[in-house]
């Protein structure tokens, strides 16, 4: 296959099954002058298997200027240049945003290879909307900042997507079934196109207990999704709920509203106290 110069590519690689890459990914990287990979060590094993000798460098996004520049001057000698990632689609939750920046800053051409992408992969299998969404990569690690960026999408009504470490997986879960409530419908995908692809759409409480019950399910590579709130109501509170929040929220601070409410309705205090924020 003959390149096109001076392009920079980039280039989806397999987020698990080997047989998922594309035959056009396997004849640019064969073909490019050069190839930048987030850990060549880890590419070298991808390359092995399709049999590709282009040599490879390291590239971060917080890789010093002088690497950026030195793909780039490849570029600006009329060489062909790859991007790939560990797995999947390079810039998603992976390096390569500047490198794409500066390539289409100095009027470069920047050519995707589409192919394999594990959220893409996750909600296309998952069996919750997917007509709109929004993909919020790994939350934060900390509980508090975890826990504040999940309230920030307590009204989200779209579909909403996350990458999760399996270490983390179950925390995040409890923590999502505290923001969002116990009802909501989520899903974990997990280990997808390799030998233990799980894929389970539950309640958010049942989901918890069945991952909890499950020591297998906190392991390997994850996808979590949940279903977005219900248009036109930023919480699910039923609606007695919201009527006796709104009757102490003329009375009293959100905290201590959610409390009483929570004492008289039997709903969960942060639920209530996540919808009165909703409601500012
Ligand atoms: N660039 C990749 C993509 O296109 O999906 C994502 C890279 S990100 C650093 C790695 C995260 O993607 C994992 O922690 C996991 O959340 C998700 N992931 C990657 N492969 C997966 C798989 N086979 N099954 C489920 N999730 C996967």
């Amino acid at each position: 296959m003959g390149l096109d110069t001076a392009v920079l590519y980039i280039v989806a690689t397999p987020i698990g099954n080997l047989a998922d890459m594309v035959p056009r990914a396997i004849e640019v990287l064969q073909s490019a002058d050069l190839v930048a990979a987030e850990d060549t060590r880890h590419s070298q094993r991808l390359f092995s298997h399709f049999s590709i000798e282009t040599p490879l460098v390291a590239y971060h996004d917080h890789s010093d200027d002088q690497r950026t520049t030195k793909i780039l001057q490849r570029l600006e000698q009329g060489q062909t240049v790859a991007l790939i990632s560990d797995a999947g689609t390079p810039l998603i939750s992976d390096p390569g945003y500047r490198l794409v920046r500066e390539a289409r800053e100095r009027g470069f051409n920047v050519v995707p290879i589409p192919g394999a992408c594990a959220f893409v992969a996750a909600l296309s299998a998952a069996g919750l909307p997917s007509d709109r969404f929004t993909f919020e990569g790994f939350l934060p690690a900390k509980p508090l900042a975890r826990e504040k960026a999940l309230q920030a999408l307590a009204g989200e009504a779209r579909t909403m997507v996350f990458y999760e470490a399996p270490h983390r997986v179950l925390d995040t879960l409890e923590a999502m079934r505290l923001v969002f409530g116990d009802t909501r419908e989520a899903v974990i995908a997990r280990e997808i196109s390799k030998a233990f692809e799980t894929i389970q759409l539950l309640p958010l409480a049942e989901l918890v207990e069945w991952v909890r019950a499950d020591s297998n399910q906190q392991r390997g590579e994850i996808v979590l999704l949940v279903r977005g709130a219900a248009e036109g109501r930023s919480s699910e509170l039923d609606a007695e709920s919201e009527r006796v929040m709104t009757l102490l929220l003329a009375e009293l601070p959100p905290k201590r509203a959610a409390a009483v409410a929570a004492e008289i309705t039997g709903v969960n205090k942060k639920l209530l106290y996540n919808w009165s924020l909703s409601q500012k």
